[in-house]
């Protein structure tokens, strides 16, 4: 997906103490692969790119660490300008009724975003009224009848066989009864084709200019692919809409399309749909969707303080020694000193979940520890500190001397170590992450 891709990328900055060009253009590429892959539009995806391309060299002359940190959080705020920085609220008309008109492709998900929508106004406190403008498909009407009903408004549809077929005279229709009758909210739900084409989008016109809309909203399946640009710009052009809803959120989609829309029409995105029950609808937020897109959160934030001290590939081998029974005295030492350099390492442990025990075990941390485990295990031979069990009084006695520690020290630090080792074999073997040099605090 494309946070996986993104994931990925970003975390290929983790470690470096700054940032060069070629890491900038390595991080740029895979940006620009995971967005592709999201299918996002090639055209924005270059212009997204290029920004991005643009600051992080920027930033990279600049002597700040957190290279990753950095790039992410260009990356995050390019993201949320294009989807329109601030969430834009549903602006309603100083004299009501205000009209929100709806257009897009059939299967969009207008008629239920009508639907959507006035359940959501009648909850806000409004009386919407919804209206059957789409006189195109045989039971388009009874749908709308239907959400109506579970929406709690009524619907104003032509009656059957009096002459009313036309959408157009229905939908201007519906503004004067919505008057008359004091509904202070008309939504009016239009017919869709499969493709865009020259009727529909004259009909669509129509009754724009029939109804005077103070915001048409254009819903946009997020599942569309590659089609979006095209689509958004031919309802643009033939209609042109005051904002987007995009639909089916709840599905695999990451977000390419919001991201395609918002940045080639200019228009902000209001609502997200995200299922089939009247209740999956929320207004649209930027930065959520972007961090949808990125979905990084806190393993960035892991990232960043693990920066420089932790090293993935190292952990890695520890964990197989772990498992192994492999695990030494110098790799016990390692650990630990990897401990050291890990500044924020009780945040860092704050936000992987499930680590409250070692949270707890943190607080009563004390690095003079570090230093006197350097210490003894520094005295041992290496056939000591590959096989523990040669450890004898005598050599126990011979370390405490060398380290100016007593033999009591001595012989905690080889129970913590062993207890360590078994502790961590056992997580080791269940597959649980591991967190280097945890053992012995
Ligand atoms: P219209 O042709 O634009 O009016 O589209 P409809 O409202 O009839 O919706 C087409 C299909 O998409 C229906 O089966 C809806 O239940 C479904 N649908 C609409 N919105 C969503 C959504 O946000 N998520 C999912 N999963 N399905 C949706
Ligand atoms: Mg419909």
């Amino acid at each position: 997906t494309l946070s996986d891709r993104l994931t990925q990328s970003l975390a290929n900055l983790r470690g470096k103490g700054r940032l060069s060009a070629a890491d900038v253009d390595g991080t740029v590429r895979e940006i620009r692969r995971a967005l592709l892959e999201a299918d996002v539009n090639l055209d924005v995806v270059k212009q997204f790119t290029g920004k991005v391309r643009e600051r992080a060299l920027e930033a990279s002359q600049s002597q700040a660490l957190n290279p990753a940190q950095q790039v992410v959080q260009i990356v995050n705020e390019e993201l949320v300008g294009i989807l329109g920085g601030q969430q834009r609220r549903l602006e309603f008309a100083k004299q009501p009724p205000t009209v929100i008109m709806l257009a897009g492709l059939q299967g969009a998900g207008k008629t239920t975003l009508a639907g959507k929508l006035a359940k959501w106004l009648v909850k806000e406190g409004h009386t919407p009224l919804l209206v059957a403008a789409d006189l195109q498909r045989p039971n388009a009407v009874t749908q709308l009848e239907i959400v109506g009903e579970q929406a709690g408004a009524n619907v104003y549809a032509p009656e059957p066989g009096n002459g009313k077929g036309n959408p157009v005279r229905v939908a201007k229709d519906s503004i004067k009864f919505a008057r008359d009758k004091q509904y202070d909210v008309v939504i009016v739900d239009t017919a869709g084709r499969l493709g865009v084409d020259a009727e529909m989008m004259k009909q669509a016109a129509d009754i724009r200019k029939a109804v005077d809309p103070d915001e048409v909203l254009f819903v946009i399946d997020s599942l569309i692919g590659q089609d979006a640009v095209a689509t958004a710009k031919a309802f643009q052009d033939g209609v042109d809409f005051t904002g987007v809803v995009l639909t089916k959120l709840d599905g695999d989609s990451r977000g390419g399309a919001a991201l395609s829309v918002a940045q080639v029409t200019g228009r902000p995105i209001l609502f997200a749909s995200v299922g089939e029950s009247l209740d999956d609808f929320e207004p649209f937020h930027p930065d959520r969707m972007a961090s949808r897109i990125l979905d990084l959160g806190d393993i960035l934030t892991l990232i960043e303080q693990a920066q420089g001290a932790f090293d993935e590939e190292e952990a890695r081998k520890v964990a197989e020694k772990f498992a192994t029974d492999t695990f030494t005295l110098d790799d016990f030492l390692k650990q630990m000193q990897q401990l050291r350099n890990m500044g924020s390492l009780k945040k860092m442990i704050g936000m992987l979940p499930g680590a409250k025990g070692m949270r707890d075990q943190l607080d009563n941390f004390d690095e003079r520890e570090i230093v006197r485990t350097e210490a003894i295990i520094q005295s041992m031979t290496k056939a000591e500190r590959v096989n523990p069990k040669l450890l004898n009084g005598s050599r126990r006695l011979r370390i405490a001397r060398g380290s100016g520690m007593t033999v009591t020290d001595v012989n905690q630090l080889v129970q913590r170590f062993e207890q360590a080792a078994k502790m961590m074999k056992t997580v080791a073997r269940g597959g649980v992450p591991q967190m280097p040099g945890m053992g012995p605090m």
